[in-house]
């Protein structure tokens, strides 16, 4: 079933225009042509927050409700804040009424199935759409390419500017719909955008809210765009769907890196689940390499799986740690440290001597995971990198410089030794089994019989009635066609 949205778009005049549709990627481009929503001043030049749902009667109902929200309530729905809705509603004596949102129904191979698991409301976080600009170049359609997708591939790969940006945000919006059709195109697109990728250096940046990974990345991003460099910003924030916003999806956290034109920053994409979220954020990446973005950067929230999902996308993955987390080794996820190619302790200005101390402990137990956990890591040998610990300060800019040499060193070691490659190709293979399983899993729940068999087996097998394997084993043949003497 197509979905409804109600979206939120930011006006050239500061006000906020409320609309719906049933085809987002269409009207977006309708408000771009200026054939909806258009006045002079009011231009709707960015789309803040778009929700979705399963009836047409309650997106217009839940439309209608912000359309009489005051800015703050609006603003808070944008970054995703229902405690503030609801406080901002009791403050006027009313109590706001949380939309009935659509479920998230994987509707093509490649969403993760675990959605099915715990199927989450799913709200679409701010997302940029570029200022726009009327387009200059007619593409020709190119003999077996669509004109649409032949239309964005030329923006993407065209020179930087407005419609370069303007084409790489829309790429990114098609390849997030869940739409049959735009996914048909989605597939064709990134078919096309391949042979321009795989250039760019892609860097995962994972640790908890607060740690600094916005303050970090701003100044980091503004000191490469200063050596040249055109600078990407992702996200992977599953919690996003849950929460209604994204934690990292506020672009004003990076005031002036999101002001750039040498920088795109991208919030997270909410599709409900961390597979779904994960595979949208590998297929912007595309997007933004074939774009000449020469570096990559993925952010990720330390919650969760998803530090291993944007390591399992990235070259190098970096960990942010606070100085006084060397004080509870504990507190420190062993697996994120396994995985982690650098640990960089920000704050480092707030108090010195824990992150020395911090910095001590770190490094020691980066050596005894090396020694015990992961034996690739093990021996020292020059011509390979070692994880390190680095101290920096985020704020006051200091050690942004080290990092970024340290980032060059891994570069030029792992590109050297081939494990650069090598961990591309391992990405890429991996990437495609774990949407084959996705798809494998979403198709078997799909499957009448096992729809038939599967909720009175599920009861049996909770209850201790019937063993798992063997409801696994009954479901896997009931998919397949073969007899169900075993449960019939
Ligand atoms: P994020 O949630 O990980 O993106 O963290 P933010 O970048 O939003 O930073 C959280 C808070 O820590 C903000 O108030 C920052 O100003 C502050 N902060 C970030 N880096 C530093 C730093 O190096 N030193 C100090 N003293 N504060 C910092």
């Amino acid at each position: 079933m197509r979905p409804f949205y109600v979206y939120i778009l930011h006006c050239a005049d500061g006000s906020y225009y409320v609309g719906h549709t049933d085809d987002i990627v269409l009207r977006m481009q309708q408000h771009e042509n200026g054939d909806v929503g258009y006045t002079a001043l009011r231009k709707p030049v960015e789309l803040m927050w778009q929700g979705e749902f399963e009836t047409r009667e309650g997106a217009l109902a839940f439309e209608l409700q912000i359309k009489g929200w005051s800015r703050a309530k609006k603003e808070a729905l944008m970054a995703g804040d229902w405690e503030r809705i609801q406080e901002l509603a009791r403050s006027h004596g009313k109590v706001a009424s949380v939309p009935r949102l659509r479920q998230a129904q994987p509707e093509r191979v490649g969403e993760s199935a675990s959605a099915q698991d715990s199927p989450a409301d799913r709200v679409r976080t701010p997302q940029s759409v570029e200022a726009r600009t009327p387009p200059t170049v007619q593409p020709e359609p190119v003999e077996g390419r669509t004109k649409p997708v032949q239309s964005l591939l030329q923006g993407i790969i065209g020179s930087p500017g407005p419609i370069q940006r303007r084409a790489v945000s829309k790429a990114i919006t098609l390849l997030e719909s869940t739409r049959s059709d735009h996914r048909a195109q989605g597939d064709e697109l990134l078919t096309a955008l391949l042979p321009h990728t795989g250039k760019s250096f892609r860097l995962g940046i994972s640790g908890v809210p607060g740690v600094g990974k916005s303050t970090f990345i701003e100044a980091l991003g503004l000191h490469l765009i200063a050596q040249g460099h055109r600078v990407a910003v992702l996200t992977i924030d599953p919690s996003s769907s849950v929460s209604g916003g994204s934690i990292l999806g506020d672009k004003t956290r990076m005031e002036h890196l999101s002001v750039n034109e040498s920088a795109y920053i991208r919030p997270s994409p909410s599709s409900g689940t961390l597979g779904g979220v994960a595979e949208k954020t590998r297929e912007a990446m595309l997007v933004c390499e074939a774009a000449g973005y020469d570096v990559v950067i993925v952010e990720t929230v330390g919650v969760g799986q998803s530090e291993t999902a944007a390591a399992s996308m990235t070259d190098m993955f970096v960990l942010l740690q606070l100085p006084n987390a060397g004080d509870d080794l504990q507190a420190i996820k062993k697996g994120v440290m396994e995985i982690a190619d650098l640990v960089v302790i920000n704050k480092a200005d707030l108090d010195p001597h824990a992150a020395m101390r911090a910095d001590a402990q770190i490094t020691s137990s980066l050596r005894i995971l090396s020694q015990h956990g992961n034996p690739d890591n093990a021996s020292h040998d020059t011509t390979r990198w070692h994880p390190k610990v680095l101290q920096i300060s985020a704020l006051l800019g200091q050690g942004i410089d080290s990092f970024w040499n340290a980032v060059t060193q891994y570069r030029q070691l792992q590109t050297a030794n081939g494990r650069l490659a090598t961990r591309r190709e391992k990405q890429a293979l991996a990437w495609m089994w774990e949407r084959i399983d996705a798809g494998l899993k979403q198709a078997f729940r799909a499957h009448p019989q096992v729809k038939h068999l599967l909720p009175a087996l599920q009861r049996d097998v909770a209850a201790g009635r019937i063993a798992a394997s063997t409801a696994a084993r009954n479901l896997l043949s009931a998919q397949s066609g073969q007899a169900l003497s075993a449960i019939e």
